[in-house]
């Protein structure tokens, strides 16, 4: 080690402002998530923020030191971070960090995990046992396939169907006590658990950069994903929006809620002809955000 580490002066410089805990002294905010989920939140970068300011406070002073002090008097910080958002300024977003502890259902963790830009570090049924809890819902909520959405469901199964569907995860879940038996007898914990269906719990803690949690939140708040990550997507939106609130009302404006344009769809716009494509899905695209544009009546007929 250069002994040149041992000579240096840190200078602790007090607050220039009064700040206060984001999380108001919280250990964490938690949200419950179906039968045995959970979405909290354990930290927050920065935690400690000026009186009356959110921690999207420093994606403003991040922007400001490539935009130099002069632009501080013109810019309010709603409307810097707002032209931010809108122009894909990302890497000031990224100067807010969110720490969380998540427990879902195995198959919601592979969904998630695909979402490389997080840092992860996930409970190990290697070392553990796993516990005793399974995704199960209600009746109610058993979904017929979709003819129209090939990945998904939305409506409602029959009820007899349904109730047949929750008895077999009873059934399932029972092999619970077979992992337990084989635990006892000695079997190594990464082989007892491989038997153990897809619905099973498992937790992490999970850290991510506002910038890229947008991301996240933009592919899994939308109707496209799966219900049961949409539900643990809305729940952290819930959590992160009182910690980040322009940031988080710039994200629904801008990205959530906003709708990108094809150049074809442009020109259809602009020149009030037909989609100037011979595909279908493309086509049915262009319908359903006319619809939405509200420049056409929902199940019209495509011109
Ligand atoms: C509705 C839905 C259905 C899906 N269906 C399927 C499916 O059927 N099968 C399947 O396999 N997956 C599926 N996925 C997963 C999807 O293809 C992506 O892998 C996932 O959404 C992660 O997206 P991402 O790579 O943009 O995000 P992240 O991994 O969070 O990355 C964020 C951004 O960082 C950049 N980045 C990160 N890593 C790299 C890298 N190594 N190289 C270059 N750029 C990088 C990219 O710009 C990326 O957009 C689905 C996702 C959704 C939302």
């Amino acid at each position: 080690m250069d002994p040149q580490i041992d000579q240096y002066k840190i200078d602790r410089k007090p607050h220039e402002a009064e700040v206060h805990d984001i999380m108001d002294g919280a250990s964490r905010w938690e949200i419950k998530v179906h039968d045995h989920g959970m979405v909290a939140l354990v930290d927050v970068m920065p935690r400690l923020v000026p009186k009356g300011k959110g921690s999207d406070f420093a994606i403003v002073q991040a922007a400001r030191v490539s935009y130099g002090q002069g632009t501080k008097q013109v810019n309010e910080d709603r409307g810097l971070l707002r032209y931010l958002a809108r122009h894909r300024h990302t890497t000031p977003f990224e100067m807010v960090e969110f720490k969380f502890h998540h427990i879902m259902p195995i198959f919601v963790a592979r969904q998630w995990i695909r979402h490389r830009t997080a840092n992860v570090n996930e409970y190990s049924a290697r070392y553990s046992v796993v516990q005793d809890r399974f995704y199960h819902p209600g009746a109610e909520s058993i979904r017929q396939q979709s003819t129209a959405n090939r990945q998904g469901g939305d409506q409602p199964m029959d009820s007899l169907t349904a109730q047949e569907f929750c008895d077999w995860l009873d059934q399932i879940e029972k092999q619970y006590e077979k992992y337990e038996y084989f635990i006892e007898k000695g079997v190594a914990r990464e082989l007892a658990r491989i038997a153990l269906p897809a619905s099973v719990y498992t937790e992490w803690y999970w850290k991510i950069d506002l910038h890229n949690l947008f991301h996240f939140l933009s592919l899994r708040m939308d109707p496209h994903a799966q219900q049961e990550i949409r539900d643990y997507a809305n729940a952290m939106f819930a959590l992160v929006r009182p910690i980040v609130p322009i940031a988080a009302e710039a994200f629904i404006d801008y990205n959530l809620e906003s709708m990108h344009l094809t150049r074809l769809e442009i020109e259809s716009m602009r020149t009030g002809k037909p989609l100037a494509t011979e595909n279908k899905r493309e086509t049915a695209e262009w319908e359903a955000k006319k619809v939405r544009l509200g420049v056409q009546q929902a199940g019209a007929t495509p011109k």
